[in-house]
C-alpha cells in the first residue's frame, strides 16, 4: 500500500465546514491517514493554522493577494506554497498523494476533481454540485480512469453503506431522507418575509452557508436527487424524498423483492467521512452513539413541493438531462448569493431559477466546454434577472 500504510490526503476547501471536520477525523486516525494537500479560497489564517499542524507537503491558496502572507509563515517550516484556482487543479496530480477530499463548494469544485481522477487518484467526494453539473462526464471519466468515488454526503455515504455486499442485487428504488429544514411546515406566506439569519439556522447540521440555505429551500435533496442518479446509476423515477426531522435515519435503499435497509446514526458528518476515507475498513470511533431512548420517535412525512419549489425545479432539471441541471445549478449558486447578500427575498430563489432555465440555451449532449460555457451564460442571466 502507501508509504507507512497510510493513506495521503489532499484536502480541498479544508478551511470550511466539510474540511475542518475531515482535519478532525485525521487527527482521531493519525495511523490511518496523513496530510499531503491542503488549499483554501481566502482565509490564509485558518489556512496557516492548520498547515502549521498537520505538516502538509503543500498548500494552496485561491487568492492569490494572500500568498505573501502564506508564504512568510509556511515557507520556513519547509511547505511549498502556491496560489490561485488553477494551481488546486494541478496540485491534485501530484504522485504523493493518495486520495483526493473534495470539500471545495459549488462549481468550483469540477475542474479540481475531473483533474484529479484522470491523474487516478481515488475520490471521497463531498461537493455535491461536481455531479450535478457534469454529472454524465465524471462517471464516465472515472470509470475509464479506474477511479472510485465515495460519497461523503451522508444520504449517499447511507446509500452506500447499505449497498454493501448487494452489488449483484438490483435496486428497486432509494429514498434519500431530509430534515425539512427550519421552514418545515410552512407555507409560500409564511416564507416571504423570512430572513437570511432564520434562513441560516439549521435545526440539526452545521454547515457552510450555501448548502444551509439550500437546505432551507430543499434545494439540496434537488441536488443530492441528482448526485444519486449518478452515484448510483439510477432512473429519476427510481429516487423519492421522504421528510424526516429529526435526522436519524440517512437514506433507505428498497430491493426488488421489497425489503428495505437504512442506515442509522446520529447527525454527525464526520462518521460518512471517516467511512469515505477509510473504506472498505470500519474504523473504530469516539463519535457519540445513539440512544433509542431519547429518540421515542421517528417521524416522516412528505415533501410539500409547492412550497419548496426549488426541489421540484431540480427534479425538472434531472429529468430534462443535458446541461439543464448544468443551467439550474448556476442560477441556485447567484440566487443563494444573492439572497445572502439581501438582494432578493427568500421566494425569489425559485424565481430566479425557472426564469434561468427557461432562458439558457439547451444544450443535449454537452461536451466540459460546453458545461463552461452553459454555467457563464446562466450565471449572467440569472444576475441580470435579479
Ligand atoms: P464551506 O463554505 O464551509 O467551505 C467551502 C470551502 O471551499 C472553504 O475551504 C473555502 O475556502 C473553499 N472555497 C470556496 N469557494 C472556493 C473557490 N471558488 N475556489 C477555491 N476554494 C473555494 O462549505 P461546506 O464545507 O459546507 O460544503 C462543501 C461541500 O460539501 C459543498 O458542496 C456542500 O454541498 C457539501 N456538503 C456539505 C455538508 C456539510 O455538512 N457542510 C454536508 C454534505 C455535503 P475559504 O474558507 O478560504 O473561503
Ligand atoms: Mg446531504
Amino acid at each position: 500500500m502507501e508509504k507507512n500504510d497510510k493513506k495521503r490526503i489532499a484536502l480541498l476547501g479544508s478551511t470550511g465546514s466539510i474540511g475542518t471536520q475531515t482535519l478532525e477525523v485525521i487527527s482521531e486516525q493519525p495511523d490511518h491517514f496523513e496530510v499531503e494537500v491542503l488549499t483554501a479560497n481566502s482565509n490564509a489564517g485558518l489556512l496557516i493554522e492548520q498547515a502549521r499542524k498537520f505538516r502538509p507537503n503543500t498548500v494552496v491558496i485561491g487568492d492569490p493577494s494572500l500568498v505573501g502572507d502564506v508564504k512568510a509563515a509556511l515557507e520556513p517550516l519547509d511547505i511549498k506554497v502556491f496560489a490561485g484556482y488553477d494551481a488546486i487543479s494541478q496540485i491534485v496530480t501530484m504522485d504523493s498523494i493518495d486520495m483526493v477530499v473534495t470539500a471545495l463548494v459549488g462549481y468550483s469544485g469540477l475542474k479540481p476533481t475531473m483533474e484529479a481522477i484522470r491523474a487516478g487518484k481515488s475520490i471521497g467526494l463531498a461537493n455535491k454540485e461536481t455531479l450535478v453539473v457534469a454529472g454524465e462526464l465524471i462517471t464516465r471519466l472515472a470509470a475509464t480512469s479506474g477511479v472510485n468515488i465515495f460519497p461523503i454526503d451522508s444520504e449517499h455515504s447511507a446509500i452506500f453503506q447499505c449497498l454493501q455486499g448487494e452489488w449483484h442485487n438490483p435496486v428497486e428504488k432509494i429514498y434519500l431522507t431530509a430534515s425539512g429544514g427550519p421552514f418545515r411546515g410552512k407555507t409560500k406566506s409564511d416564507l416571504e418575509q423570512v430572513t437570511r439569519e432564520q434562513a441560516l439556522k439549521h435545526p440539526n447540521w452545521t454547515m457552510g452557508a450555501k448548502i444551509t440555505i439550500d437546505s432551507a429551500t430543499l434545494m439540496n435533496k434537488g441536488l443530492e436527487m441528482i448526485e444519486a442518479k449518478w452515484l448510483f446509476q439510477l432512473r429519476p423515477d427510481q429516487i423519492d424524498v421522504i421528510i424526516h426531522p429529526q435526522s436519524i435515519i440517512h437514506s433507505i435503499v428498497q430491493f426488488e423483492d421489497g425489503s428495505m435497509k437504512a442506515q442509522m446514526g446520529l447527525p454527525d458528518m464526520k462518521l460518512p467521512i471517516q467511512f469515505a476515507m477509510g473504506y472498505p475498513k470500519r474504523m473504530k470511533s469516539a463519535f457519540p452513539r445513539f440512544d433509542f431512548m431519547k429518540y421515542p420517535s421517528l417521524t416522516f412525512e412528505a415533501p410539500d413541493m409547492e412550497t419548496f419549489s426549488c426541489l421540484q425545479l431540480a427534479i425538472n432539471s434531472m429529468e430534462k438531462g443535458g446541461n439543464m441541471p448544468c443551467i439550474m445549478n448556476a442560477a441556485n449558486e447567484v440566487a443563494v448569493a444573492a439572497f445572502l447578500e439581501n438582494r432578493i427575498r427568500f421566494n425569489g430563489i425559485p424565481k430566479l431559477i425557472a426564469t434561468t432555465m427557461e432562458r439558457a440555451s439547451f444544450i443535449k449532449e454537452p461536451t466540459f466546454e460546453d458545461y463552461v460555457q452553459t454555467d457563464k451564460e446562466a450565471r449572467i442571466l440569472a444576475t441580470e434577472a435579479i
